[in-house]
């Protein structure tokens, strides 16, 4: 499957996309975790994306869409994907359809996950996420196992740079400036999926194993 999610920040995408993507074997393709991944390795590219991820912006859309173009041609992707948090604006999404059309493929399905502004925040100040694999947890709403330490790997959680009061404010602007009119973008090409994203995280699942047709329990 060609997946899609989409949301403001702190709505469960990379929650939900990790669980899906194991259970379909589909890699998850998400443009922030390249980009930490980028500030980790100190490459140039993460150099120039680290200035506008802690002011709380967008990293420019061609060093995004450069990034997902090359990651969409790797063999993995041949059989499906879920991409998620991009694309984030409306520039990219028109990118986003030229790199399908040109590789031949179509989304089957675009998952938007709906979560009202007042439980964003603190979702993501009670954020923790894994230094090593990335994984995302809350203090109280996803806690790991053992304090301070990832289920997955073992590895140290800490919390990320951008996800101060001061810097989800801009975010959230830049969310509904930029990348909540993406809805009505793919709304017109009819394969949305709305999906209360504040409920349980196993709810949020079942809601989106229901609209994709696949049991992902
Ligand atoms: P969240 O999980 O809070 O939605 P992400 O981890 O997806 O955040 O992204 C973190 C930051 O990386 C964003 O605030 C933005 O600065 C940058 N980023 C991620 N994806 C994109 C994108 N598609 N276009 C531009 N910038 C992006
Ligand atoms: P996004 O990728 O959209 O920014 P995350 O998946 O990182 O969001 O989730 C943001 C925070 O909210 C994390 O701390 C995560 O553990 C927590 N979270 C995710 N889904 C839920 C949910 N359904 N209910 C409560 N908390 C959640
Ligand atoms: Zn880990």
């Amino acid at each position: 499957m060609r997946l899609l999610i989409m949301g403001p920040p702190g709505a469960g995408k990379g929650t939900q996309a990790e669980i899906i993507t194991k259970k379909l074997g589909i890699p998850h393709i998400s443009t922030g975790d390249m980009f930490r991944k980028a500030i980790k390795d100190g490459t140039a590219m993460g150099k120039k994306a680290k200035a506008y991820i802690d002011a709380g912006q967008l990293v420019p859309d061609d060093v995004t869409v450069g990034i997902v173009k090359e990651r969409l041609s790797e063999a993995d992707c041949a059989e499906g994907f879920l991409l998620d948090g991009f694309p984030r604006t409306v520039p990219q999404a028109e990118a986003l359809d030229d790199i399908l059309n040109e590789l031949g493929v179509k989304l089957d399905k675009v998952i938007s996950l709906e979560v009202p502004q007042e439980i964003i925040l603190h979702r993501l100040t009670g954020r923790r996420i894994c230094k090593g694999c990335g994984s995302s947890y809350h203090i109280s709403n996803n806690p790991p196992k053992v304090a301070g330490k990832c289920d997955k790997c073992g590895g140290e959680l800490m919390q990320r740079t951008d996800d101060t009061e001061e810097t989800v404010a801009s975010r959230l602007r830049v969310y509904e400036q930029q990348t909540a009119p993406l809805i009505n973008f793919y709304e017109s090409h009819h394969i949305i999926c709305h999906i209360k994203g504040d409920q349980p995280i196993e709810q949020v699942l079942q809601r989106i194993g229901n609209c994709l047709g696949r049991d992902l329990a």
